[in-house]
């Protein structure tokens, strides 16, 4: 299905009744493509180029603030990544996650893209990812917890109070679990690989607002809608979130060099029809996904599965 391109570039108000328009406004940048260079590393500024390449992305420059930042991160730990990228050096924060005098600066602008999609109920397709990035430190190519900053600004900035995440990379989000451990008004409900990095979220890690669904290696569409209809859907229905983010990672696709699950582009587009339905309202923030050739269909898959469907000729 073709719900992207002409139509939402032509709009037509004599067949708007009958078309289906994406739900979502996809923002980016050409930041994403330029800044805080990766080499080879998996997370590498490619993932952003194809996408701007194949789907109709609109520009947005919206970076966080160090106050927007330091709602989720201690100041300290923010001041640490500015530092270290103003120092003219690169070098690793953690084992896998490097840090460049653009890293901050991209690393901003990828929470403040976040912010933007939970403004608009868009879909945050920047760089670096941010759901293992814990208060205090930098973890797992993630500088800065881009969702927890959204979902923040989201209770601050919004009035949108109760805020449900549901993650559906394949590693587990234990930057964003821990953000929100002790937090009611913030539901987590992750499904992933396990065990695998980072190897928090196993059997009977939660609480009453983090719910983690281990899965095993290799698991495809029809583990992940199981795990969807058995856990997922009655978690955050019962909660009632005022919104619902998507921390949409692709490393779960079949292809994936790292995740070693097999979910299809139509498996995407299921996860995210069933997800649209549990709230009014819906923002994607990009996460994993290391598959460049791959990338662009999961996120249109993804955005289609979420399109308001067709209302029926009349
Ligand atoms: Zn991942």
């Amino acid at each position: 299905m073709s719900s992207f391109g002409a139509e939402r570039n032509a709009p037509d108000a004599d067949n708007s009744l009958t078309r289906t328009l994406p739900a979502l406004d996809l923002l980016s940048h050409s930041d994403f493509t330029r800044l805080h260079p990766t080499g080879s590393h998996p997370e590498r500024p490619e993932r952003i180029q194809a996408l701007l390449d194949a789907l109709p992305c609109e520009v947005t420059s919206r970076r966080a603030s160090v106050e927007e930042l330091t709602a989720c991160h201690d100041p300290g730990y923010v001041e640490t990544v500015a530092a270290f990228s103003s120092s003219g050096r690169t070098g690793y924060l953690d084992p896998d996650t490097v840090c460049t005098p653009t890293s901050y600066e991209l690393a901003r602008l990828a929470a403040g893209t976040a912010i933007e999609a939970v403004e608009r109920s868009g879909f945050a397709l920047g760089r670096p990812p941010g759901h293992h990035a814990l208060p205090d430190r930098a973890m797992g190519f993630c500088l800065f917890n881009n969702v927890a900053v959204a979902a923040r600004f989201a209770q601050r900035e919004l009035g949108l109070s109760r805020v449900a995440i549901f993650d559906w990379d394949v590693h587990h989000g234990n930057g964003t679990q821990d953000m929100f451990w002790n937090d009611a008004s913030v539901l987590f409900v992750s499904l992933h690989r396990w065990p695998f990095y980072p190897g928090s979220g196993g059997p009977g890690e939660g609480n009453a607002t983090t719910v983690n669904v281990p899965l095993s290696a290799g698991a495809g569409d029809a583990a992940y809608v199981a795990a969807m209809e058995a856990t997922v859907e009655p978690a955050i229905r019962s909660f009632e979130p005022d919104l619902l983010i998507v921390s949409a990672g692709f490393d779960a696709a079949a292809g994936d060099p790292l995740g070693g699950m097999l979910v299809t582009a139509e498996g995407f587009r299921e996860l995210a029809s069933r997800a649209g339905r549990l709230c009014g309202r819906v923002a994607c923030v990009l996460e994993g996904g290391y598959n460049v050739e791959t990338l662009p269909d999961l996120v249109r898959a993804t955005v289609d599965g979420l399109a308001p469907e067709a209302p029926a000729p009349r």
